[in-house]
């Protein structure tokens, strides 16, 4: 196994790079409450091993883990949690409501995803899906907080980018564990500007309308920082609150553009999407190739050209205010 990826935020916070798909493109992240300790988002169930080995390098016992925390049940962010607790005897999942099912029952979520990408791709991808036993389920509803050795954690109900996601908000780093709610943001395209960040619109549960709403309730902390689960650490938080809004609007105007290409709408949708982020890399001072931006973002693109589409059929193109 090559060395585990993990990088030290300060705040007792570390990022781990989960192995998905490839380097620094999947975190989970390490809190570190004095020896109580707690991850967000955990990866797949291929990532146990790298997690195993950051707690053991950071000198923390398995059992000093309380709580494993899924922003939301997609399965590069929760798939790997049944596996995970079986090596943290006293270790809670946390999940939103409308997840909590997929995580002790995750028959639908396979049966989902390999419908998506095969039986051998999706062994390849994701391993075996852990059922979580119920008793060890703990489900955040909004406003839910939980305290660490005195170090206190608030969940806030985020749909958006899907209904059964919540973000982390943590006072004690003004940091914001954002799954995928506050989009992605690839340290690859980093430049004099900064971060470059784009929002996600992954299938099934896409609602342009609600992740506006979301972006705006996390702002509402005044956070200095958030924590992405794709990837790591960002600043700067009112600029790329700011981008995300731009391009959310950007992204459906697409959307409403391509609707009418019948068999052709999704190579539009993908080519729509190749073409405004080239644009924005461009603008951003984005040096890399064009092909090895392509490289990249090829999967995200793919994903959001498909929720984009599932957004088209179930709201005919109409945003709900
Ligand atoms: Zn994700």
């Amino acid at each position: 196994m090559k060395p585990t990826k993990c990088i030290d935020l300060g705040h007792g916070i570390s990022t781990i790079d989960t192995g998905y798909c490839r380097p620094a493109f999947d975190a989970s992240h390490l809190i570190d409450a004095q020896g109580q300790a707690a991850l967000v988002d955990v990866g797949t169930s291929h990532s146990v091993p790298r997690i195993l080995q950051v707690l053991q390098d950071k000198g923390l016992a398995r059992r000093d883990v309380r709580y494993v925390m899924v922003t939301h049940v997609h399965l590069d962010h929760a798939g790997g949690a049944g596996a995970l607790l079986q090596h943290l005897p006293e270790a809670q999942l946390v999940v939103h409501p409308r997840g909590a099912a997929h995580m002790t029952d995750p028959g639908k979520l396979i049966a989902g995803a390999t419908a998506v990408y095969g039986e051998e791709r999706f062994r390849r991808l994701y391993g075996d899906i852990v059922p979580v036993p119920g008793e060890r389920v703990i489900t955040a509803t909004d406003n839910f907080e939980l305290s660490m050795n005195g170090r206190s954690l608030l969940f806030v109900d985020t749909p958006g980018h899907a209904r059964h996601h919540y973000c982390v908000w943590d006072p004690a780093s003004r940091g914001v564990f954002s799954g995928d709610t506050f989009g992605l943001s690839y340290r690859e395209f980093d430049t004099r500007h900064g971060p470059f960040i784009f929002p996600t619109t992954t299938p099934v549960q896409f609602d342009p309308a609600a992740l506006h709403a979301s972006i705006e309730r996390l702002l509402a902390f005044n956070p200095e920082r958030m924590y992405l689960t794709h990837y790591g650490c960002v600043e700067a938080v009112p600029r790329l609150a700011a981008q995300l809004h731009r391009l959310i609007d950007v992204f459906v105007a697409l959307a409403r553009e391509v609707a009418a290409e019948g068999g052709r709408r999704h190579e539009a949708l993908v080519a729509g999407l190749q073409n405004i982020l080239l644009d924005e890399l461009q603008a951003h001072d984005c040096r890399w190739p064009e092909q090895r931006i392509m490289e990249l973002l090829a999967m995200d693109i793919e994903l959001n050209a498909q929720g984009l589409a599932v957004w088209l059929d179930k709201s005919g193109g109409k945003a709900r205010q």
